[in-house]
């Protein structure tokens, strides 16, 4: 049988999960390879040189070899651990939200390279931030543009009218903005006007920026439903089979180890058998 060449890459390890009594199954996200599932052989032993270099929500360069069904990490080198990101509860929970919502919607070898770039951007500025749900959602919101879900904050998605800040609604069913015409006639929900602002100012913003914008309790609210909404739009009731807040809820609970589903259980189960 011709061997086949190890592969090298850059990746951010989404998460991970234990394989038998020794191992990880690591979920890479490369730029040019989409989301990778390989093995980290014996980092769950103390002396693993290994074990810490394929940490979750950290970047590094990975050797991988294709075993029986799954690949095999054979090096990794750390580049970046943003570790302002593992010891901040608050910070770590919107980092692993994205690393899901990535996790989520990329396939596996599929050029991910923008979505890498948004990722990587994203995990720096919420490393260095003191408002990392102001970073989540400036995420949030590029994410669906890069997903082809962009919400339309210009005109009405309905009558096309240019819309001004007032009095408009929001419908992600239809793709963003309603007009206060339309709005009144039954359409979208309330779109009150600083979140509408605020949306605005996040599409021309920097990640930076967005994070400098007092937000208070209310519109906070609002933008946060507005934006789950598109997001479950996006992704086709993907989220809605596996509620976000339970997954975030968890993710606060267990702090660095990666969000886990019993789907993944099960297809853990498989990969044992398989390697
Ligand atoms: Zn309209």
């Amino acid at each position: 049988m011709p061997r086949v060449r190890p592969i090298r890459t850059e990746a951010i390890v989404l998460r991970q999960r234990p394989l038998g009594d020794a191992d990880r199954i690591c979920v890479l996200f490369s730029p040019t390879r989409g989301r990778v599932e390989a093995v980290a052989k014996g980092v769950r032993k103390p002396l693993s040189k290994m074990s810490g270099h394929v940490e979750p929500l950290s970047r590094g360069q990975f050797g991988l070899a294709q075993g029986r069904s799954l690949y095999v990490i054979t090096d990794a080198q750390t580049l970046d651990t943003w570790s302002p990101l593992h010891d901040d509860v608050e910070r770590m929970t919107e980092a692993l939200a994205m690393a899901e919502l990535v996790d989520r919607s990329t396939d596996a070898d599929a050029y991910s390279g923008q979505l890498y770039q948004l990722l990587r951007q994203s995990l720096e500025a919420l490393a260095l931030t003191s408002s990392p749900e102001a970073v989540r959602r400036w995420f949030t919101l590029r994410f669906l543009d890069q997903q082809g879900y962009r919400p339309e904050l210009d005109a009405c998605v309905r009558c096309r009218a240019e819309v001004g800040p007032e009095g408009n609604g929001y419908a992600p069913a239809d793709g963003g903005v309603i007009c206060p015409s339309c709005h009144g006639a039954g359409h979208g929900q309330r779109l009150s006007s600083p979140v509408f602002r605020l949306l605005r100012y996040m599409r021309r913003s920097s990640a930076e920026s967005t994070a400098q914008v007092r937000v208070d309790a209310a519109a906070s609210t609002e933008l946060e439903r507005h934006l789950r909404l598109s997001l479950e739009q996006a992704l086709d009731g993907r989220l809605r089979s596996s509620s976000f807040a339970e997954d975030l809820a968890r993710a606060e609970t267990i702090g660095r180890s990666a969000v886990k589903s019993a789907a993944e259980s099960e297809r853990e189960e498989q990969h044992r058998a398989a390697i």
